[in-house]
């Protein structure tokens, strides 16, 4: 068999592998490349390494859009075949890959306006709602554990990833003439001990893994430290009327930051304020949370017993519509809005800004990782002049830094969990999906744990197995 790295390699984004395995060619995920506008829309329009046509299957590891958000261009450049993923997985992409849809579409038409103006001829999006719903028709949910025969030779099994909602960790046993081969792919790994889902599960017996490495070289705070940091500003903004913003991506952060209040309002009532989520994605998403409780861990389960919703309180507001999210702005503190994009850089949050960050009493709460030149960044950095929807702003309000959160295991994490692997069996190591810096602090950890076989492939290499 063949490994051929398309996407992700020593970058971040675009996850995609190409295994060639007697005959048959599995493309492991299908991310969208995210980066400048016309540069990644020419990688992502272009399968500059294979044709979408000749691609017999995909498995998903998980509904993140730099994991799944160019499939719909794979299925509109002519591939046909089955989409593997977990039940949770399939109802999360629908909704994340309509909105992107949306986004890009709403994208193409501002950029046209210009363009038409201009006498250029016009861009089409990547892809439409349409393309959407023929992609989701293609795929095939299963349940984690479940033995899958994909082809006469190769058995796919998902196990819990503890990254996002129905994220896995897929695993493949492949016979080759003679001879088996244990083969795992991490898509993203996620970290012990987040609230809702449950521990990444250990893969038994691997020969070789591909393995992320977002944070291979850098550290998180444990997961507990949030909520005492979330008291801490519940108590600087009561007495304040303090309006807290916090920028949330809409699947998964949102949904730990609603249950992680949700758990401190019930151990002490004297912190309840009224929480805004403000994010009509964010609504469908919490949705698609209510309606998988398989993926869910035993203190969440618990905690439904007793309490029925853990996504639903009373001083908690869901809102969809423009009105009621305009109504906000007259809103007075203390209380919470929580509304997407994470990164500051387009959706409702920009209006919340605009309106609330140059008042000294208000608090913006960054809880999540911001690319360079977003204005998430900016924030993050302590600029205090601010650029938003054409205007400039002081930032007045208090900025406090969260990176406890992350859905992402850092390097200690990544570390103890290649521990759990067998280095006697071990035969190779392949590190995709990190900064090449990060990658190459990662290595050094694996060879000191006793991996001595570690690869930091390129975009295009290709390894015989
Ligand atoms: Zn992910």
């Amino acid at each position: 068999m063949k490994l051929q790295f398309v996407g992700a390699a020593q970058t971040v984004t675009g996850s995609m592998h190409l295994l060639h395995i007697n005959g048959s060619k599995i493309l492991l995920d299908c991310g969208m490349f995210q980066g400048k506008r016309k540069e990644a829309f020419e990688i992502n329009r272009t399968f500059d390494q294979f044709n979408p046509r000749d691609i017999d299957i995909v498995i998903l590891s998980h509904a993140h859009i730099d994991h799944a958000g160019n499939l719909p261009t794979l299925v509109k450049h002519g591939f046909k075949g089955p989409i593997y993923c977990t039940r949770a997985t399939k109802d999360l992409a629908y909704i994340m890959l309509q909105d992107c849809a949306h986004i890009q579409e709403k994208d193409v038409e501002f950029v046209n306006k210009r363009r038409k103006k201009q006498g250029k001829n016009l861009f089409e999006p990547l892809y439409d709602s349409d393309d959407v719903e023929k992609t989701i028709s293609l795929f095939k949910a299963f349940n984690y554990h479940e033995d899958i025969d994909i082809t006469p030779d190769v058995r796919l099994q998902f196990y819990d990833a503890g990254h996002i909602l129905g994220s896995s960790l897929v695993h493949l046993m492949i016979q080759e003439k003679e001879r088996i081969i244990s083969f795992a792919f991490t898509g993203d790994l996620g970290r012990p001990n987040l609230p809702i889902l449950r521990d990444p599960d250990k893969i038994p017996n691997v020969d070789y893994f591909i393995c992320e490495s977002t944070y291979g070289g850098r550290f998180h705070d444990t997961f507990d430290v949030s909520g005492t940091k979330i008291i801490e500003v519940l108590k600087r903004a009561i007495p304040k009327k303090s309006k807290i913003i916090v920028p949330s991506f809409s699947v998964g952060r949102t949904q730990e930051i609603v249950y992680l209040l949700h758990t401190l309002f019930e151990a002490d009532p004297s912190l309840r304020i009224p929480i805004y989520v403000d994010s009509p994605l964010s609504v469908n998403a919490t949705e698609v949370f209510r309606q998988h409780p398989e993926c869910f861990d035993f203190e969440t389960s618990r905690f439904i017993l007793k309490h029925q919703d853990p996504f639903g309180f009373n001083l908690l507001n869901y809102i969809t519509s423009v009105e009621s999210s305009k109504a906000l702005n007259d809103t007075q503190g203390p209380c919470m809005i929580i509304s997407s994009s994470g990164m500051a850089e387009a959706g409702r949050i920009l209006h919340h800004l605009a309106n609330n960050i140059q008042d000294a009493n208000n608090i913006v709460l960054m809880v999540g990782y911001c690319a360079e030149h977003t204005l998430g960044r900016k924030i993050i950095e302590g600029e205090k002049e601010l650029n938003i929807l054409g205007d400039t702003y002081q930032m007045n309000a208090e900025v406090v830094l969260f990176n406890s959160l992350s859905a992402h295991a850092d390097s200690n994490e990544l570390t103890d969990y290649c521990k759990t692997l067998d280095t006697a069996k071990m035969k190779k190591i392949f590190l995709v999906h990190g900064d090449f810096d990060q990658q190459e602090k990662f290595k050094v950890r694996l060879n000191e744990i006793g991996f001595k076989n570690v690869e930091i492939p390129k975009k295009g290499d290709v390894f015989e197995i």
